[in-house]
């Protein structure tokens, strides 16, 4: 990522987003039928296509305002549990985020969003959440990775959920039967990190 940022494409971002998601949403319902009910790429597919569907009132929006509407438009139409959790992550972040953010601006904000989500999810890390892959992104962010190196981190964090005992949220109802599954919505949370680090620039 370069220092500054302030060039951030709202309509690029969500495009870039929006594509991804739509890409990977029968992996990530199939994530979520091993340890929940099944529905996350669907409630996932839903939120960033209603996105889409507004990229223009978005794009016209300065940085801190389209963030605060993209995170209620998510707690909207995502649903579930992430469907808040990530609402409340974009909310926060365009609560803490400058118009024109050079980088650290932007990792301050980021990581003040992920505390908002520990927040609301009364979660913390290791608990195989998506916490578990924003916890490492802020840092890898706050370190000065590149685009690629947080990409990576986060696929990695995601994979590291795979051994874990999934203590909240639908999959902590199976207790030791979340062993050994990705949590989804840390998959979702990768996927998202890495389109957002890569749009930003390397
Ligand atoms: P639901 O579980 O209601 O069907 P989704 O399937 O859309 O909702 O999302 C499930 C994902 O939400 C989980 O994989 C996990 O990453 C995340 N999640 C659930 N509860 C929490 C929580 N309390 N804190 C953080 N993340 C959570
Ligand atoms: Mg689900």
């Amino acid at each position: 990522m370069t220092d500054t940022l302030a060039s951030i494409d709202i309509r690029e971002l969500v495009e870039a987003c929006a594509t991804m998601i739509s890409a990977h949403a029968d992996e990530l319902t199939a994530l979520d039928q091993a340890i929940g009910d099944g529905d996350h790429g669907y409630n996932m597919r839903r939120g960033f296509d209603a996105l889409l569907a507004e990229a223009d009132a978005l794009a016209a929006k300065p940085l801190p305002d389209a963030l605060k509407a993209a995170g209620t438009k998510l707690v909207m139409t995502v649903g579930g549990a992430s469907g808040p959790l990530f609402g409340t992550f974009l909310m926060a972040l365009g609560k803490d985020m400058p118009a024109s953010p050079d980088r650290s601006a932007f990792a301050a904000a980021f990581a003040r969003a992920v505390d908002a989500v520990a927040a609301r999810g009364k979660s913390e890390a290791g608990q195989k959440t998506m916490l578990d892959v924003l916890y490492p992104a802020r840092d890898a962010l706050a370190a000065g990775r590149s685009a690629a190196e947080i990409a990576a981190v986060a696929d990695a964090a995601a994979e590291a959920t795979v051994p874990m005992k999934a203590l909240r949220g639908r999959a902590s109802f199976l207790g030791d039967r979340s062993i050994g599954h990705m949590d989804p919505g840390s998959r979702s949370s990768a996927l998202l990190v890495r389109t957002v680090a890569e749009t930003l620039g390397a």
